[in-house]
């Protein structure tokens, strides 16, 4: 396990921070509060993406069939994780989380309280390396790669910094699963702001001050490309099958893109 630096700012502990968890030190709340000046919404992003996370998986297990997940970009555990959400509609589902923030690894036990018919197991690696997550014994002995898969990207994409980054980590992940597969992932974007906004954000990636690389609505869109997009397609994530009787909050106010796809 990599060394526990708390003296850098983390996105899974900063985002606990915006969650109102417990799990992050100065260094996160300080990032947290610096993106939060210049983002004042972004608490309601992070809610509205783990939001997203519950629904979609209610979706795949409940109407898509699935029982098999593989989650990338864990996150500290919090309320109502993807395996939770997953075995209560469908007790036998299994569960592979992954992360590359050894903060996760320490909670880990959090993550695998499995139903007894079910697995749940947690990795830690790097998602710019899909060869060594694919290979991994722990994924291989818990998935079965002949049986539909859903790939859990969510809010996790964004770590990836560089113009068409993303699209070839995703593409080498999803070869490797089979018909019937699905992806999820969500994506933080600056096409709801106003172009200041847009400029000032491009500033802050440039100067380091943001770790939150965003990517345009065609770029995201490109990374489903030969799947089939499940309804309503590419939307801003909080408008993805919505509860009924909950207010949709303003686009520019969550950021951040969603869509699942389902690989024929
Ligand atoms: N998927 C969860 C958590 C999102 S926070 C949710 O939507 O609620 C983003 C998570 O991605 C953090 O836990 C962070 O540690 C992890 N992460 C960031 N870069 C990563 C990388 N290169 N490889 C694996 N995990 C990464």
């Amino acid at each position: 396990m990599d060394e526990l630096d708390t003296t850098v700012a983390h996105p899974a502990r900063r985002y606990n921070y915006w969650l109102g968890g417990k799990d992050h030190f100065a260094a996160d709340r300080e990032s947290g509060d610096q993106l939060q000046a210049l983002f004042p919404k972004v608490r309601l992003g992070a809610l509205a993406n783990r939001a997203l996370l519950q629904r979609a998986t209610r979706f795949l297990a409940a109407e898509a069939g699935i029982r098999q997940f593989l989650d990338i970009g864990t996150g500290l555990p919090t309320a109502d994780n993807t395996h939770e959400v997953a075995q209560s509609v469908a007790p036998d589902s299994r569960i592979v989380y992954v992360d590359n923030d050894p903060m996760v690894m320490v909670h880990a036990r959090a993550l695998l309280t499995s139903s007894p018919q079910g697995r749940t197991a947690y990795i830690e690696a790097d998602l710019n390396d899909p060869a060594k997550i694919l290979a991994d014994p722990v994924v291989r002995s818990t998935l079965d790669f002949a049986q539909p898969i859903a790939l859990m990207l969510i809010a996790v994409l964004h770590f990836v910094h560089g113009d068409g980054a993303a699209k070839p980590i995703v593409r080498e992940l999803l070869d490797a699963l089979p018909p019937g597969s699905y992806l999820v992932a969500t994506h933080a974007t600056s096409d709801f702001g106003t172009p200041e906004q847009q400029a000032l954000y491009r500033q802050l990636i440039e100067e380091g001050k943001s770790d939150v690389w965003t990517r345009p609505k065609d770029e995201f869109t490109d990374l489903f490309e030969g799947l089939d997009l499940v309804e309503p397609g590419v939307v801003p994530a909080s408008e993805w099958r919505p509860e009924p009787g909950v207010t949709t909050p303003a686009r520019s106010d969550i950021n951040l893109w969603t869509a699942t796809g389902r690989k024929g």
